[in-house]
């Protein structure tokens, strides 16, 4: 009895074992998601190529040339499409950098010295300089 529970647990950890093996062998994950959408996209890119050659020179109907272009470029918006998906997922913040805080024009504080008033004003009271919008005025150098 003995034995027969030992050859069950030594022939289960080896069909485990081929099992891993099995799994983690014929899976070559690519190096980047990309690459493997690239291929495609430059796949995609090569049969509008061979298209359009073909049309040329006389070998597609004008029917057949359009309804294949526009498959092929169903195809590729299709591959452009997870691309920016894939770069979204992969950096958020990366496709839609939030605008580093857009300097705010505060009427009530001059951009120049900082001083604070209480009504918004054209010129600055403690340095003259010109409140507010300060670059589009004086930008004609
Ligand atoms: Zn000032």
């Amino acid at each position: 009895m003995i034995i027969v529970i030992a050859v069950l647990i030594a022939v289960g950890v080896i069909v485990f074992i081929l099992a891993v093996r099995a799994t983690d062998l014929p899976a070559p994950e690519p190096v980047s998601p990309f690459q493997h959408l690239d291929a495609r996209k430059a796949a995609i890119y090569d049969n509008l190529r061979d298209l359009q050659f073909e049309y040329r020179v006389g070998k597609l109907s004008d029917q057949d040339y359009q309804q294949t272009k526009k498959d092929l470029q169903r195809e590729l918006a299709g591959v452009l499409a997870e691309v920016d998906r894939l770069k979204l997922e992969l950096n958020p913040n990366g496709a839609a950098p939030p605008p580093p805080a857009p300097k705010t024009i505060d009427p009530l504080t001059c951009p120049h010295c900082h001083a604070k008033f209480t009504q918004p004003l054209k010129f600055c009271g403690e340095c003259g300089k010109p409140m507010g919008v300060t670059q589009s005025c004086n930008s004609s150098a």
